[in-house]
């Protein structure tokens, strides 16, 4: 089946605040998974991919915006296992790295409006109601399969933490952990930080896919920037000293607010002395292409 052999440890990182305040960091490096097909991206595509092998598709159909690491990542699994593959871009027709790697992958590009981009399946059945072919994948990978690939981390962990963090768009990889935890009954306490604005929604999401008891997961509305894909001067700042006191690379979509909420939920003292906290890096640093004249 679709497999392919990826290292994701557990790294320990050490910051002056860290010591400071007696927390233990360690980062599940996620981002080391694939340099395109990265991260959570591999975990959510994992399952559908399989589900798309089963029933004999030939095309993957996703949907994503002009920056999607999603899209991306579509596009060089389609090429890996054997799958064309056709992405709808929201918005007007524009040109970016991100989506220039898409097409080196093969995949064929059809950029909608914004009106039309937000009916997914209605897009998807105009396009191909006649194809026996083509596979269904939503935006951003979002659904039960998806979850269930990034419920897999947690079985690979080598030891309990008190705290577990990951960074929430759609919010499936936090359903996924959630899933993860709840079966293991470890008392790791679940934070999701979402990117975007308002994302209280992502409450009735991870109950869709299955989370019953969402109470158990605690969300940190509060990092969100400005919404998505927007950046402040503060965390730009953030990113680069962090980059140089850990050599690791975080961005400001997705990683930077989640490692700049850590810093400052220990600032708040809310992570009790003592604690030790995993962090899921969960990749996507294509997207620092469209980000660096910020820098
Ligand atoms: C897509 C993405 C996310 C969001 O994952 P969801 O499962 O949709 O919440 C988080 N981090 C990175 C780096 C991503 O590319």
């Amino acid at each position: 089946m679709l497999h392919f052999d990826f290292y994701s440890p557990e790294e320990e990182l050490v910051l002056p605040l860290y010591e400071l305040h007696g927390i233990r960091v360690f980062v599940k490096r996620d981002d080391l998974i694939h340099p395109y097909i990265s991260g959570n991206k591999w975990r959510k595509l994992k399952y559908p991919l399989q589900q798309a092998q089963k029933e004999k598709k030939k095309l993957l159909v996703t949907f994503g915006g002009a920056w999607s690491n999603h899209l991306l990542a579509t596009a060089c699994a389609g090429a890996k296992f054997g799958f064309r593959t056709y992405g709808f871009v929201r918005g007007e027709a524009v040109d970016n790295p991100v989506l220039k790697l898409c097409q080196i992958f093969g995949m064929e590009l059809q950029f909608v409006d914004r009106e039309r981009y937000r009916n997914k399946t209605a897009l998807f059945d105009t396009h191909f109601a006649n194809s026996t072919d083509a596979f269904f994948i939503d935006e951003g990978g979002f659904g039960m399969l998806a979850a269930q690939g990034c419920a897999e981390i947690t079985n690979e962990l080598s030891q309990v933490y008190d705290h577990c963090f990951c960074a929430c768009g759609t919010g499936t990889t936090l359903a996924g952990l959630a899933l993860g935890l709840a079966t293991q009954q470890t008392g790791t306490v679940l934070h999701g930080i979402p990117v975007l604005k308002g994302a209280g929604f992502i409450r009735d999401e991870i109950q869709k896919l299955g989370i019953i008891d969402s109470s158990a997961v605690q969300l940190h509305l509060d990092y969100h920037f400005g919404g998505y894909a927007k950046t402040k001067p503060e965390l730009i700042e953030f990113i680069k000293m962090f980059a140089q006191q850990t050599s690791l690379l975080i961005e400001p979509t997705y990683t930077g607010k989640l490692f700049y909420a850590l810093h400052d939920l220990i600032l708040k003292r809310k992570i009790e002395r003592g604690s030790t906290v995993l962090m899921v890096h969960t990749g996507g640093l294509t997207g620092l292409l469209g980000m660096l004249h910020k820098f």
